[in-house]
C-alpha cells in the first residue's frame, strides 16, 4: 500500500453492525471538487457486499420489528442528538465532499438530516393505524406491518438530508434498511454510521453499502429479498429502477428531476421576490431539485426584472466552499461541471443570449483546479427548446416573459417535470387559482423552500411517483392488512 493511500481518508461500508471493507477490495477515488483532488478512497461495493447488507438486514429484522416504538423511537432521537454533537464535523465533510459553501451545509443540510431523524423518530409515536365500523356488521381494521429489508438509494446534492430523509421513515416504521449513497459524497453517510454505533442502533438494521449505482446500487434494487425501494435521482436512473422493480411487483417511491418554473406576476412585492428568485436559482449551484431553473416574468416587468436580477446574478462571488463568507462553491464534479457547461454552449446554438456567467472559473491557490462556474443567466429562448425542457441542475437559469395568467400557466406547465413551482403575487385569488392549475407537487406562494415535513413532498410527471413526507412515508413503508370480523 503506498503512503499516499495511508493519507487518504478510508471510508468503510456499515455492514451488521460494523465498518467493514469491500470484499472485493477495490476502493474508488473521492475526489474533492472545489480542489480536484482525490483527499478519500471509497469502497467500490458490488453484490457480494449487497448480500451480505441484505443478510444482517433479514437477521435483524424480526427483533427490530417487534421492538416497541418507543424504543426504537428513543434510539433514533439520539441518532439525532449526535447528529447535533457533530454538526460542526458534518458540515465540514459535506462541504469538502461536496463543494458546496460550509455556512449553507451548517445552516441547511446537517440541521435538517438531524430534523429528519428526530420528526419521522418521534412521528412513530404518534401514527394510528384506522379501523372503520360496518353499523352491527362488522369490524374492519388496518394492520400496517413493516416489510422487511427496503433499500434507500440518494443522491449527491444534498447528501445526508436526502440519505436521512429516506432511511428514518424505514427504520421508524421498523424496517431494516440496506442504503446506498452517491458514490459522489459518500462521507457523510460514512460518519453517521460511525453515529448509529455509538447510539446503539442494533446491529444489522441499518446497513450502508457504498459504491457504483450500476454495481452496488443495480445489486440492491434488483435483490430478490429486497422488498420496498425508495430512490431520490435523476429522471433516466428512474426509469432504469421502476424497469427492473416492475416485474417482481416491489413497492417503489421515486424522487425524481425538475425544470421548476419561478412564475412573477407584475403585482408581486418586488423586492420579497428579487432576493427569493436569487435565491431560488443559485442555492447550493443550483444542485437541489428543487431550484427555479425556469423564470417566467410578466411583460410589464420584464425589463427592469432582467436587469436587477441580472446585476445581483452578477455580484455574486463565487469562492472556497471552507471559507466562512463563501455563498457560491463548487459543482459536484469535473464530469458535472462539462455536462453545465455543454448546456450553456446548447444554449447559444439554440439563440439564447448569456447575460450573465456562461464561462468556468479559475480560482487561485488552493482551489486553482476545482469546478466552479460563474452563475449563468439566458434570455432569448423560446419555451420548447432542449434548455427549457431538459434539467441542467447547475448554476444556470432562463428568463422567458408571459402576457397574461394563461400564458404563464401554459409555460409553466410546458415540461415532462412537475416537481415544483413559486408563483409570485399579491393577488390572493390569483395565487389560489393558479396553484390549483399548475401541474406540480409543490407549489410555494411568495416564498421558497419552506415547507413543514408534515406535508406530502414529491413530484408529478416524470418528477416522480409516492409522496415522501409526514404520514405518507410511514405508510410506504409498510404493508397495510385489512381484517374484518363479522360481528354476531
Ligand atoms: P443519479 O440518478 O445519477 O443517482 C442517484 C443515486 O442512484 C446514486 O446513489 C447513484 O449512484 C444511484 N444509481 C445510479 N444508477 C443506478 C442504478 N442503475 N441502480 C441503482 N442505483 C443507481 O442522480 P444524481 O446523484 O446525479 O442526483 C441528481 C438528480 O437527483 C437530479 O436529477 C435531481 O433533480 C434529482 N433529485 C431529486 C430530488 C427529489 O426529491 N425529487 C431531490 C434531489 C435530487 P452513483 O452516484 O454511484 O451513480
Amino acid at each position: 500500500m503506498s503512503n499516499k493511500f495511508l493519507q487518504l481518508k478510508i471510508i468503510s461500508h456499515y455492514i451488521d453492525g460494523a465498518l467493514v471493507e469491500p470484499s472485493s477490495g477495490v476502493y474508488l477515488d473521492n475526489i474533492d471538487p472545489s480542489t480536484g483532488e482525490c483527499y478519500s478512497k471509497i469502497p467500490a461495493g458490488d453484490s457480494v457486499d449487497v448480500d451480505l447488507a441484505v443478510d444482517a438486514a433479514q437477521r435483524a429484522f424480526p427483533q427490530w420489528s417487534q421492538t416497541p416504538a418507543a424504543e426504537r423511537s428513543r434510539i433514533m432521537v439520539r441518532m439525532a442528538d449526535l447528529i447535533h454533537e457533530h454538526q460542526t464535523a458534518l458540515a465540514e465533510a459535506e462541504c469538502i465532499d461536496n463543494g458546496k459553501p460550509l455556512s449553507l451545509a451548517r445552516q441547511m443540510d446537517i440541521p435538517r438530516a438531524e430534523d429528519n431523524i428526530r420528526f419521522f423518530a418521534t412521528a412513530i409515536l404518534h401514527w394510528s393505524s384506522e379501523a372503520h365500523i360496518m353499523e352491527n356488521r362488522a369490524i374492519n381494521y388496518t394492520n400496517r406491518k413493516p416489510m422487511g429489508v427496503v433499500a434507500c438509494i440518494s443522491p449527491w446534492n444534498l447528501p445526508l438530508y436526502l440519505f436521512t430523509w429516506k432511511i428514518a421513515p424505514a427504520l421508524a416504521a421498523g424496517n431494516c434498511v440496506v442504503a446506498k449513497p452517491s458514490e459522489i459524497t459518500p462521507m457523510t453517510a460514512f460518519l453517521f454510521s460511525k453515529l448509529c454505533i455509538q447510539a446503539g442502533l442494533p446491529a444489522g438494521v441499518l446497513n450502508i453499502v457504498h459504491g457504483l449505482g450500476s454495481a452496488a446500487g443495480e445489486a440492491l434494487v434488483n435483490h430478490p429479498r429486497v422488498k420496498a425501494v425508495s430512490f431520490t435521482g435523476g429522471t433516466s436512473t428512474g426509469a432504469r429502477i421502476a424497469a427492473a422493480v416492475a416485474p417482481t411487483f416491489r413497492k417503489l417511491s421515486l424522487e425524481l428531476g425538475g425544470k421548476n418554473p419561478t412564475i412573477i406576476f407584475d403585482d408581486c412585492d418586488y423586492e420579497k421576490m428579487l432576493r427569493t428568485t436569487l435565491r431560488a436559482a443559485f442555492a447550493n449551484q443550483g444542485q437541489i431539485c428543487l431550484c427555479g431553473s425556469r423564470i417566467l416574468v410578466h411583460e410589464k416587468l420584464y425589463d427592469r426584472f432582467v436587469a436587477d436580477f441580472t446585476a445581483k446574478v452578477a455580484a455574486m462571488k463565487v469562492g472556497d466552499p471552507l471559507l466562512e463568507h463563501t455563498r457560491t462553491g463548487a459543482v459536484v464534479s469535473e464530469q458535472h461541471m462539462h455536462k453545465i457547461l455543454s448546456y450553456i454552449e446548447l444554449a447559444k446554438e439554440e439563440g439564447g443570449a448569456v447575460v450573465c456567467g456562461g464561462k468556468r472559473i479559475i480560482l487561485s491557490g488552493r482551489c486553482a483546479h476545482g469546478f466552479f462556474i460563474e452563475p449563468t443567466v439566458i434570455v432569448g429562448l423560446g419555451p420548447e427548446c432542449r434548455t427549457n425542457q431538459e434539467e441542467i441542475f447547475g448554476p444556470v437559469v432562463t428568463i422567458q416573459s408571459f402576457s397574461d395568467e394563461n400564458h404563464a400557466l401554459r409555460l409553466a406547465n410546458n415540461t415532462h417535470y412537475g416537481l415544483a413551482a413559486s408563483v409570485w403575487t399579491s393577488d390572493v385569488n390569483r395565487a389560489h387559482r393558479f396553484a390549483a392549475n399548475l401541474e406540480s407537487g409543490i407549489v410555494w406562494v411568495n416564498t421558497w423552500l419552506l415547507r413543514d415535513l408534515r406535508t406530502p413532498f414529491g413530484g408529478v410527471k416524470h418528477s416522480g411517483v409516492g409522496r415522501e413526507g409526514g404520514w405518507e412515508a410511514l405508510r410506504f413503508f409498510t404493508e397495510p392488512q385489512n381484517v374484518c370480523i363479522e360481528l354476531d
